[in-house]
């Protein structure tokens, strides 16, 4: 692929809409977005805005983050730029690194043919296991998921390239998969949660083509790497819309294919499960909205926490003890591989930590309860409460109040508070003492 190839080469309905047409300005484009456009471009090379950048910035939005697509391969946008790491094995590109902000710099992909094995590989399913063929502009556009993600802002002059009608299924709040849909799921499953991300994000509709085949393709989802689930749920759930996205997924049979092993209980809106998910990511949007810190960790331990308190039911009807049995349901749960992500070590230590508070929570008797206030992982141990006595009310809020009360409390309150609960262990506890003590006297 020579240098500046030429792009403008129309294919099926190629429209170039000049600056004067659209809204799209250089002052809604990061600076560091512009400088690589514009390294690239002096160098010879093509360079385009394209994706979440474009698309957001049509829609009045402010784009998350700024995606640039150029006719240089990885190796030559390595030699460019000296902060440039190359990532990415089924799909290589190039991360141009300032400080916390990464520019994501993709080269154009072209079409597979049997020849470039090395290059592009696809399952016995149509999925793509490796898409590293490099193309043309025209071929590139066909590779892209939704038309309205298709659009290429040419920093060369300032015009947008909508190749598959972005700018119209934009206007029209559209999300529709550029060519047969079955093709392009099967390609790659993942772009079904990407429909529902983008309808649920942009406020779009789905147009029926493209949602018609999800619920029979959705179970394609298993042969998608689990460690790619995860960061795919992390978009999902913890943008701020996490609570809707859930709903669809749920309504198109995709969260069921992720987290097979709670396919039933979300199917029941009234589930204790699908209450407790469904607060937890209320809970979750409204701190994302509010710009409060967040942690996949508490999102998690909701989505399974039922699974925990059923085994150990389980462990418990077996004569396991009551702190053995906690520790082998969370165990069977956690690690047994029932649902398709992988959480990684950071988030499922934390999941722990959250659970195995939930007992120390309960029995809040004696200077214990003082204790587990300084346990770092109070405050998430906590809310985590907060999150079990919405759906459970009755006892659970009861114990609830009490630790919120207990926290804003001074230090004479909270020996009243702890004195006024002191009647479930310790009392036992004195009864039995005094007994055995009488004992060596008779
Ligand atoms: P956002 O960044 O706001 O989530 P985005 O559209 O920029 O949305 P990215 O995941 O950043 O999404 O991807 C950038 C672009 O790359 C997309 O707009 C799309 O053109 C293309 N793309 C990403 N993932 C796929 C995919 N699985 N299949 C086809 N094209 C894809
Ligand atoms: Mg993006």
């Amino acid at each position: 692929m020579g240098k500046n190839q030429a792009a403008t080469k129309p294919i099926g309905q190629l429209k170039i809409i000049p600056r004067s047409e659209h809204n799209i300005s250089r002052k809604h484009i990061s600076k560091n977005a512009l400088k690589v456009l514009y390294r690239l471009k002096d160098c010879g090379f093509d360079a385009y805005l394209v994706g979440g950048g474009v698309r957001d910035i049509l829609l009045g939005l402010q784009p998350k983050d700024f995606d640039i697509a150029t006719n240089a391969t990885p190796e030559q946008i390595k030699s460019l730029f000296s902060n440039c790491r190359l990532i990415g094995r089924r799909f290589r590109l190039a991360h141009i690194v300032f400080g916390r902000d990464i520019i994501e710099v993709a080269t154009l992909r072209g079409h597979h043919d049997e020849e470039q094995e090395n290059l592009g590989k696809q399952s016995e399913h149509g999925q793509l296991l490796r898409d590293n063929v490099y193309g043309t502009i025209d071929e590139d556009a066909e590779r892209r998921d939704f038309s309205a993600n298709a659009l290429y802002y040419n920093i060369a002059d300032y015009s947008i390239l909508d190749y598959w009608g972005g700018v119209e299924a934009i206007a029209n709040k559209q999300i529709d998969l550029i060519g047969d849909p079955e093709t392009r799921y099967r390609e790659d499953p993942v772009r079904m949660l990407r429909a529902i991300r983008f309808a649920v994000k942009l406020d779009m509709q789905i147009t029926d083509s493209t949602a018609k085949p999800i619920k029979t393709l959705a179970p394609l989802l298993q042969n998608i790497p689990k460690a790619r689930l995860f960061e795919e749920c992390l978009k999902l759930f913890l943008a701020g819309q996490g609570l809707n996205t859930f709903k669809f997924l749920v309504e198109y049979q995709l969260f069921q294919q992720i987290f097979p092993n709670l396919a039933e209980q979300v199917a029941d809106t009234n589930s204790k499960t699908y209450a407790l998910i469904t607060h937890a990511l209320h809970n979750t949007d409204d701190r994302v909205n509010r710009n409060l810190r967040i942690t996949p960790a508490f999102l998690f331990a909701a989505f399974l926490w039922y699974e925990v308190e059923s085994a150990k039911a389980h462990y418990l009807s077996q004569q396991v003890p009551e702190h053995d049995a906690l520790f082998m349901a969370i165990h069977a749960v956690l690690d047994s591989g029932q649902y398709n992500v992988v959480i990684p070590k950071r988030f499922s230590s934390t999941i722990r930590e959250i659970w195995l508070l939930q007992p120390r929570l309960e029995k809040r008797a004696g200077k214990r309860s003082l204790k587990v206030l300084e346990n770092p992982k109070f405050r998430a141990a906590y809310d985590f409460l907060l999150l079990r006595a919405q759906v459970e009310q009755g006892d659970l809020a009861e114990l609830a109040n009490w630790w919120t009360e207990l926290q804003q409390s001074d230090e004479l309150i909270q020996k009243d508070l702890i004195a006024q609960v002191s009647d479930d262990k310790p009392r036992r506890s004195r009864r039995r003492n005094p007994k055995r003590r009488k004992k060596p006297q008779q």
